[in-house]
């Protein structure tokens, strides 16, 4: 922690101090990677609070105001709200800033970044970290150690884009992410898999519980399983935020929608028919993926996925 770290930002401006926003912004002052962190968001309370909890120097709700003299901008907005702030950033970021987005959808970043002068140098990044809650109360110092953070670089092959790219993964490097650079249509037809059609999964079993109304009228709270319980966690997550992960990774979501779709049926038609080697099959190809996942270190084996210790990240996009 007290190591020097090997970049530095003179001033960091986190436009929406949110969840990652807030945790982005304790990790550089904590690591030490900028000198002064600005938060700019649209809710003036938002910054009130980030400010009085020591998250960030000063707040701006005006985006010209909070991004000036920034020699990094990282936008952690909702990912509806980009491409607007994309356009406005291009006006007033000053010349040689870089600029990197959180963004959980990357292929509707990458259009937007279209905009941008060559002046400013954008690196779209998504920190594959997170939690179910939000706003900068929800954020801590920790939560990219240890966790992946996919860079999807604009088509850019000119030598200060390239170092801007570098030092973007420098940045996630000096607080704990281990970084990949990905093409953004593979990122996003990953992503559909491993974070968005979960989500969506959770969300629909949580409405059709609610809607059965036979079991919701109090057994669902009453007798709620680790499963359920699992998925009410996960359906907890920020409704704005993922209404804009569906809206803007529409393909490649209908696309694993569509894999899921027939798996479904398949599992349907096995527990109709009384197909046990079918399930047996199924189901033990669950347990070896989840073993897999925690030997590569991204889940730990303890019960209860280790919730009871503080600050373990749970479900991300
Ligand atoms: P969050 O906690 O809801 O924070 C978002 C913040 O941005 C809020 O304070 C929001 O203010 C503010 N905001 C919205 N529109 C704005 C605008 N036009 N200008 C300035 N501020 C604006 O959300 P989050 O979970 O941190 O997510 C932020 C981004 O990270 C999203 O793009 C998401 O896809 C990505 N991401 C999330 C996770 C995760 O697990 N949560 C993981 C990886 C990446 P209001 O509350 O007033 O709207």
């Amino acid at each position: 922690m007290n190591k020097k770290p090997s970049i530095k930002f003179k001033r960091a401006a986190v436009v929406g101090v949110g969840l990652i926003g807030s945790s982005l912004a304790r990790a550089l002052r904590e690591r030490d990677v900028a000198e002064t962190v600005i938060g700019v968001d649209q809710d003036e309370d938002i910054l009130a609070r980030a400010k009085k909890i020591g998250v960030i120097d000063h707040g701006f709700s005006s985006l010209d105001e909070g991004v000036k003299g920034a020699d990094l901008i990282i936008l952690s907005t909702p990912v509806g709200a980009l491409t607007e702030i994309c356009r406005k950033v291009s006006d007033c970021a000053e010349d040689g800033a870089l600029i990197i987005d959180v963004g959980s959808v990357k292929g509707v970043v990458l259009d937007a970044a279209k905009a941008l002068p060559d002046r400013i140098f954008f690196v779209p990044c998504h920190p594959v970290a997170g939690t179910e809650q939000s706003g900068p109360e929800a954020g801590f110092a920790s939560l990219f150690e240890k966790r992946w953070c996919i860079i999807t670089p604009l088509e850019r092959n000119d030598a200060p884009y390239l170092e801007a790219v570098k030092q973007a993964t420098g940045l996630w490097t000096a607080i704990g992410a281990e970084v990949e650079v990905m093409d953004a249509a593979h990122h996003d037809l990953a992503l559909a898999v491993t974070s968005h059609i979960p989500h969506l999964i959770a969300f629909t079993m949580i409405g059709a519980a609610d809607d059965i109304e036979s079991v919701a009228q109090g057994e669902v709270v009453k007798y709620s399983a680790g499963g359920f319980r699992d998925f009410t966690r996960i359906a907890a997550s920020d409704p704005v935020m993922w209404r804009d992960v569906f809206l803007n990774n529409r393909e490649a979501v209908l696309e694993v929608l569509g894999r899921f779709s027939e798996e479904l049926a398949v599992m349907q038609r096995a527990i109709r028919w009384g197909d046990a080697d079918a399930l047996y099959n199924a189901f033990s190809r669950g347990r070896s993926l989840r073993r897999a996942i925690v030997d590569a270190g991204q889940e730990t084996a303890a019960p209860n996925f280790g919730r009871d210790e503080p600050h373990v990240s749970g479900e991300e996009s």
